[in-house]
């Protein structure tokens, strides 16, 4: 495995492997690895000849007075993750060699990233679409993975790929999560004990949900509601948003007929945790047939 800090001598790499024919998979990480980017950069071994992880904290999606400076860093324990995951590279520039002096140009969705954190956090998405899209010159890959615990971020990249026909495939990897249902996440560090037991409320709130649908409830914002009150009996948690969109595009609906996106933010202690689910009125039937027969 090699380490890479200079975007020129990541080019030169990726066109000498694909002038060799080789096929290569991007895992764009901002460090901190856990068990949930482990599993990006497998589903990334078996898409490609060549895994590139990269570890970059992006400064352009955190806002004033957000976490880039506390946000948790340890390069030495990460690349020794990344060797382990039998990457090839790890594609590790320092912040002026993605944003040097004169730096002025950003790429932005505009529809998908409106609501949901886009709302909550402004320059955001604009910082995501951006560095991803230098990742995506530096690193020429074929494919790059995104996980599903980042869903407004997986369809704001794949909405980005497609719109500017960047030849790349974008590849989803679902949520990987603690015992107890919380999802991974580098922030879960900023958690002590009473408040790491306190956030897997939000995912028993997401499966709570799951079951209203499957009892025949199809109006979103009966299921808002119940979700919210679920996570309020956890006093040490205060909602950001609790909202249910078209899992496609990110529209709003007024019932939950296909696939839709239930989406959670909420602040416990100094962290500020996402996650959701999709809800699927045929699978949550059935999964309450399934329930009601075991009973
Ligand atoms: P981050 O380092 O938090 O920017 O995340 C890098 C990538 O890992 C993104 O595509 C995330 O969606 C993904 N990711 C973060 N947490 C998880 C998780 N618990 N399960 C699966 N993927 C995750």
């Amino acid at each position: 495995m090699i380490i890479i800090e200079k975007v020129s001598e990541m080019q030169q790499w990726a066109e000498k492997a694909r002038k060799q024919g080789y096929k290569i998979a991007l895992v764009p990480t901002m460090g901190f690895i856990h068990k949930g980017h482990r599993s990006l950069m497998k589903i990334g071994k078996k898409h490609a000849d060549l895994l590139v992880v990269s570890i970059f904290v992006n400064p352009t999606q955190f806002g004033p007075g957000e976490d880039f400076e506390d946000y948790p860093r340890d390069f030495e324990r990460d690349r020794k993750i990344c060797e382990e995951e039998e990457a090839d590279v790890v594609f590790h520039p320092p912040v002026d060699e993605m944003y040097p002096e004169g730096f002025q140009t950003y790429v932005e969705v505009e529809e998908v990233t409106k609501d949901l954190c886009g709302a909550s956090r402004p320059h955001f998405f604009r910082g995501v679409t951006t560095v991803c899209t230098k990742l995506f010159n530096a690193v020429k890959p074929h494919v790059a993975i995104f996980g599903e615990k980042d869903y407004q971020q997986l369809v704001a990249v794949r909405r980005m790929a497609h719109d500017l026909n960047f030849d790349i495939e974008i590849v989803s990897a679902p949520t990987i999560r603690e015992e107890d249902g919380l999802a991974v996440s580098s922030r879960n560090v900023y958690l002590n004990e009473v408040e790491r037991k306190a956030a897997a409320v939000l995912n028993r709130s997401l499966n709570y949900a799951k079951k209203l649908v499957g009892k025949g409830i199809k109006d979103p914002q009966q299921i808002v509601e119940k979700v919210r009150e679920q996570i309020t009996t956890e006093p040490l948690i205060r909602i950001d948003y609790v909202k249910i969109k078209d899992a496609e595009d990110l529209r709003d609906i007024s019932t939950i007929n296909g696939p839709a996106l239930l989406a959670v933010a909420a602040w416990v202690g100094k962290a500020r945790l996402i996650d959701n689910t999709i809800l699927t009125p045929s699978q949550e039937r059935k999964q309450e047939e399934a329930r009601k027969s075991h009973r």
